[in-house]
């Protein structure tokens, strides 16, 4: 018999470091992936079609709304994202956890939709640490990151409907409260 796996979404503001953290989280467990989300955002450099993302046109984005393929789906910074469901569910269905990694207004239609999902949040309390990591990210403009920086603003009114929050202040010490939370959670799914 497979076990019952769990949805697991996570989200914080730009920078503070869930894409890292999610990706060396996955490295060091079995039974974890990381959902492939559609966007209508230019690929950044380094970035590969169908690993990252699935980087699609504003009218394939629409035409996927319209098939009814999204699990959920929002805009950020003015450009589409959106959580294939056949993909999310199949994978469940055949016994893998999956990670989420959306921003708020997707969490929130998934609180809706799926009982027993697990929603984290990531953020930092250092003042300014966001700014920082994203110019020393690089890769979008300074105009971008301040759009970012007004947008995580406001995903932190958010952070009250999540079941737990992670503060990264410290690379290594959150990845560890990462995999723990992981570990509890998976470990509480009615099975
Ligand atoms: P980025 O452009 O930095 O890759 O992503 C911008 C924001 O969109 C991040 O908060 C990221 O978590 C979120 N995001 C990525 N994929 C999805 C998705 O499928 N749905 C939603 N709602 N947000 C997403």
């Amino acid at each position: 018999m497979i076990d019952r796996a769990r949805l697991f979404v996570i989200s914080g503001p730009s920078g503070s470091g869930k894409s890292s953290l999610i990706s060396d989280v996955i490295k060091s467990m079995d039974n974890f992936e990381k959902s492939i989300s559609a966007t209508t955002r230019p690929k950044r450099s380094g970035e590969i079609h169908g690993r990252n993302y699935y980087f699609v046109s504003p009218e394939e984005f629409r035409e996927m709304i319209d098939r009814g393929s999204f699990l959920e789906w929002a805009v950020y910074a003015g450009y589409y994202y959106g959580t294939p469901e056949n993909f999310v569910m199949e994978k469940l269905s055949i016994g893998i956890n999956m990670i989420l990694e959306i921003e708020v207004q997707g969490a929130m239609q998934i609180m809706k939709k799926i009982d027993d999902a697990y929603f984290i949040f990531i953020t930092t309390t250092i003042p300014g640490q966001l700014r920082e990591r994203l110019i020393k990210r690089g890769t979008d403009s300074i105009e971008e990151i301040e759009k970012r920086l007004e947008i995580a603003e406001k995903e932190q009114k958010y952070k009250k409907y999540y079941d737990c929050i992670i503060v990264n202040n410290n690379y290594n010490e959150a990845l560890k409260n990462l995999k723990s939370v992981l570990i509890e959670a998976d470990g509480k799914v009615s099975k």
